[in-house]
């Protein structure tokens, strides 16, 4: 990308958006076109279609998706698959109406089969049944993937496609039934202990492993693949390690102080048991996350706790 190309990142409010958006100024990119939700619906054709008209990008990064944790995925399929097919859809295809030079998709970990073998490599991709608690937002994620590599065989676009692991950071989603996992034990413990309680509850067995990737790091890779790399198989991003979720809500206890017991609620989900990334294919590239998940947590804990002392 040139320092002075016009450069969209759809989806700029949320956790991966304001990470890139934070790596492009970072990296002096001086034309960064930011729209918020609200004032772009990005499943509307017709808004999507003024917008490349008046705006002429020549990069895209599509970062806009309907994103959520294990319950919402799991209690509201309909809209996950409905938004971000159309998401996708819409920018993808105005990307190549409107002649983007380039453009990145953001997919996921959970488009890989439930029971694929660890660490999962991207050639597993469609090699077996999806985890059903995100079944349908991983078939949306796969139809954009598909409309990527259709666009760049028939039309010549040079759109790729890059898998993250699951992601975690400042900006991130803190609601206890909306959001992933480790901003719902920030949450939880952090309550735990301003209210001096005896006991947080965690969701499932606390068996199923997970890979988190801070999501500076996962900017940090996106803009090195935008200026890297063109060609059509996915590319996984992850750090290439993952942890229970025991372990990891021992590790939020320990950082945010919280010394009392955990419960584990049987009765919610454990989704995929195991969820790692093979990294290599980004490793022989070049790319590394820089990010320990201690030093992840305390950033992001640290931004949790100014938040909410903004908002009182
Ligand atoms: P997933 O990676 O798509 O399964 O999404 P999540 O990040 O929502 O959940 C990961 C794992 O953490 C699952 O096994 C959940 O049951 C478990 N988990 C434990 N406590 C919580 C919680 O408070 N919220 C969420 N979202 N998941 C939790």
């Amino acid at each position: 990308m040139e320092k002075l190309a016009k450069i969209y990142v759809a989806g700029s409010g949320g956790l991966v958006g304001s990470a890139l958006v934070r790596k492009l100024r970072e990296d002096k990119y001086e034309d960064i076109v930011e729209l918020a939700s609200h004032e772009i619906d990005l499943r509307d054709y017709s808004a999507v279609e003024a917008f490349f008209t008046a705006a002429r990008p020549d990069y895209v990064f599509l970062a806009a998706a309907k994103v959520g944790g294990i319950y919402a995925n799991s209690t509201r399929p309909a809209e996950f698959i409905y938004d971000n097919l159309l998401i996708e859809t819409n920018v993808i295809h105005a990307a190549h109406k409107w002649n983007v030079k380039k453009l990145l998709f953001l997919g996921s970990s959970c488009i890989y089969p439930k029971l694929a073998p660890q660490p999962i490599k991207e050639e597993y991709l469609l090699t077996g049944e999806l985890e059903p608690t995100n079944e349908a937002y991983a078939i949306a994620k796969i139809a954009g993937i598909k409309m990527c590599q259709a666009y760049r065989k028939q039309y010549g676009c040079n759109f790729i496609a890059v898998m993250p692991t699951n992601l975690y950071g400042i900006y991130d989603n803190f609601d206890l039934t909306t959001s992933h996992v480790l901003p719902a034990l920030i949450n939880k413990f952090h309550d735990a202990v301003q209210n001096k309680l005896d006991s947080v509850t965690v969701w499932g067995s606390g068996k199923p492993r997970r890979e988190l990737l801070y999501v500076d790091d996962l900017a940090d890779a996106c803009v090195f693949l935008m200026n890297s790399y063109n060609e059509s198989p996915i590319v996984n991003i992850g750090t290439g390690r993952d942890i229970s979720i025991a372990e990891l809500a021992e590790l939020i206890a320990g950082i945010t102080g919280f010394r009392g017991t955990i419960v584990y609620d049987q009765t919610k989900p454990d989704g995929t048991p195991v969820k790692l990334l093979d990294v290599s294919k980004l490793a022989d590239m070049g790319w590394a996350a820089k990010t320990s998940l201690q030093e992840g947590i305390k950033k992001t804990y640290e931004w949790f706790k100014s938040e909410k002392a903004c908002a009182r």
